[in-house]
């Protein structure tokens, strides 16, 4: 059950483990299929492109551009009052990939469609889990 006193944080499970403990290590991680060649996030079972298992971890370098975002104004749990108002975002890595996560150190007014952004880490109270987040490039 969720603590609302604190922001949410994955807890990994068989698939996503390698993936929350890149981040514990300050690296973005994604899978590449062996078979076909194209990334994905987040981590899956099997390829979502071939349906191949032979899923392979890399490390994402960093660099990518919000595809789209949201400014929050109304905080969807306590925890999050005090960051109001903040960025929620769509990023698209370098790599290929996709991801949903917050803009952090920068003021949300600045935010564009197409800005330059690279991977930080947050570590959230009540959790030693460190997330994959983004900020100005
Ligand atoms: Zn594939």
């Amino acid at each position: 059950m969720t603590d609302v006193r604190f922001k949410p944080v994955p807890v990994p499970d068989a698939i996503s483990r390698p993936y929350c403990e890149g981040a514990n290590l300050g690296e973005f991680r994604y899978q590449r299929c062996a078979a076909c060649g194209k990334a994905q996030f987040q981590p899956r079972s099997a390829c979502v492109y071939c349906h191949a298992t032979d899923l392979r971890w890399q490390k994402a370098a960093g660099g990518g551009r919000i595809a789209s975002f949201s400014v929050i104004h109304r905080a969807p749990l306590p925890s999050f009052k005090g960051d109001t108002p903040y960025v929620l975002a769509l990023v698209d890595l370098d790599e290929g990939i996709r991801f949903m996560c917050n803009v952090l150190n920068c003021d949300p007014a600045t935010v564009r469609i197409g800005m330059p952004v690279r991977v930080c880490f947050e570590t959230r109270s009540g959790s030693d889990q460190k997330i994959p987040q983004v900020e100005p490039a």
